[in-house]
């Protein structure tokens, strides 16, 4: 099998980028490289999202275009995996008969086996998760994150290497049933992690250079693990955390503004690791839509947790989510939206249209009846909110300077040094010159260093503002000194 050609595309949230990483260190493990190439690679896996309609018709649009490639090379193995796969296996192999291997995201740790199956057999395997049932609670369930933490496990040997910054996954599933949201269909009920192996798989990153880590949980401040006949909080593993040496920062997304606890905030405001920003969504600003989305909270719960969370965490930063044109959504309520955004000075928000999934409570009981062009006016309006307040607060920050974890060059540099390369130019990334990293209040920081920089914890100053970045100069020199790594993509997940 040695040298077989490997291609992965990833859609969705961290925990897709995550799993995808898992499953190419398997893959890597059994003599497989990654091309860039889709349709020179001998397995094509499509990582996919549910979240959306509009991610599964980009999911299809990608097989549909590996139907030439694969009809000129029966040997090639055409997979889709992820909540896609998980939600509709039957709908995938109707429209793509030319699909080799459907794999749930709870059976990600069987494709190599599936893989070895259709070259020998040349039928098709699928793996779907077969226990998605709650009958146990989550702190019942918290016991019994072993039998699918193979996949996770498998990373101390899949990572080749260094790294900078990481995923850590600490939770599957969600037990919340929001009624527009697929999550809990198709990634089953939430079952937390056991602390001592997310403290070995996160001293084996710091091991290979990390010095970021973040911990990824559907809901992340619901982690809840029974050990020794007593139960972990989320906020006792972030303690356990802070105590790894080596690590610098840790990160958490994505919180859940309906369970989280002040023993959370004073862990962020005590450890020094522990970066002072939180992904919280609220998805409205109306206690109405709230209600139909079965969010458990209020608008005012959700008010007065963003205040404590800045009383308790001082220079703490927000960013949130919203759908926008959800079921029955009237202009009053929307307006609402504004309101609470205007309210609570997001670092950024992310905005979605709604999207009706199929199963989904709100799908079988709510009309999708908000016009299309109405969720794209709102859709716009509140990301323009946004973009005012994300700019002034951003000019807040001139003239201070912020410790910035240096990740790589910029796009721009790096775009840069791909023409020069492709000119045959000999000037590097030093002359070029632009590094992007982030604050530990996750601000994107644009800067020139030297090369030779990437992974250090430096001081900016910040000498200007847009509303996505900073740009800023070095002040006085490297506050920590280590490895160099690579750069992971940062995305939106549910919660
Ligand atoms: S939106 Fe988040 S909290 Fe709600 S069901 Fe989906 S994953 Fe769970």
């Amino acid at each position: 099998m040695t040298g077989k050609r490997l291609y992965i595309e990833t859609m969705g949230c961290q925990m897709n980028v995550l799993d995808s990483e898992l499953v190419v260190g398997q893959l890597r493990q059994r003599g497989y490289v990654r091309t860039d190439e889709m349709a020179d690679a001998d397995v094509v896996l499509i990582n996919t999202c549910s979240v959306r309609q509009h991610a599964e018709d980009k999911a299809l649009s990608r097989l549909g275009s590996l139907k030439k490639p694969k009809s000129r090379r029966a040997d090639m193995i055409v997979g889709v995996i992820g909540c896609m796969a998980e939600r509709d296996p039957d709908g995938i192999t109707r429209k793509m008969p030319h699909v080799d291997l459907v794999c749930g995201p709870g059976e990600l740790n069987r494709i190599p086996a599936m893989i070895e199956e259709i070259q020998t057999t040349r039928r098709r395997a699928l793996a779907l998760s077969d226990d998605h049932s709650r009958k146990s609670t989550p702190l019942q369930r918290a016991t019994e994150y072993d039998s699918v933490e193979s996949l996770d496990s498998s990373r101390t040997y899949g990572i080749e290497g260094t790294v900078l910054q990481a995923y850590v996954r600490v939770q599957r599933g969600c037990d919340k049933f929001c009624t527009f949201c697929v999550v809990p269909f198709t990634r089953g009920p939430e079952r937390s992690r056991p602390p001592g192996a997310i403290i070995d798989e996160v001293r084996m990153l710091v091991d290979r250079g990390a010095k970021e880590i973040t911990l990824l949980g559907q809901t992340v401040n619901s982690y809840m693990h029974q050990e020794d006949g007593r139960a972990v909080p989320f906020s006792e593993l972030l303690y356990r955390m802070n105590g790894v040496a080596g690590l610098e920062r840790i990160r958490f997304v994505t919180s859940y503004a309906g369970d989280f606890g002040d023993d959370v905030l004073a862990a962020m405001r005590d450890l020094d690791k522990v970066c002072e920003y939180l992904h919280l969504p609220a998805q409205s600003g109306s206690d109405a839509v709230l209600r139909r989305m079965r969010r458990q909270y209020s608008v005012r719960q959700y008010v007065e947790l963003v205040d404590r969370a800045r009383e308790m965490v001082p220079g703490i930063t927000l960013a949130s989510d919203f759908i926008v044109g959800f079921c029955g959504e009237t202009d009053a309520e929307f307006a609402e939206s504004l309101s609470l955004v205007e309210r609570c000075r997001f670092k950024n928000i992310f905005v979605f249209k709604y999207s009706e999934r199929p199963g989904t409570v709100a799908a079988k009981r709510s009309n999708d009846d908000v016009p299309e062009e109405v969720k794209r006016s709102r859709n716009q309006e509140l990301l323009r909110l946004q973009e005012r307040i994300s700019l002034e607060t951003n000019r807040g920050l001139l003239g201070q300077t912020v410790e910035v974890l240096v990740e790589g060059p910029s796009k721009r540099a790096q775009k840069a040094q791909i023409s020069e390369q492709e000119r045959g130019d000999e000037v590097g990334m030093a002359e070029t010159g632009q590094f992007v990293g982030r604050t530990r209040t996750d601000r994107i920081v644009v800067f020139p260093v030297e090369t030779g920089m990437v992974g250090r914890l430096v001081d900016i100053r910040v000498i200007g503002a847009t509303a996505l970045t900073l740009h800023g100069r070095m002040v006085d020199g490297v506050v920590a000194d280590e490895s160099v790594g690579q750069l992971s993509p940062v995305a939106a997940i549910a919660g």
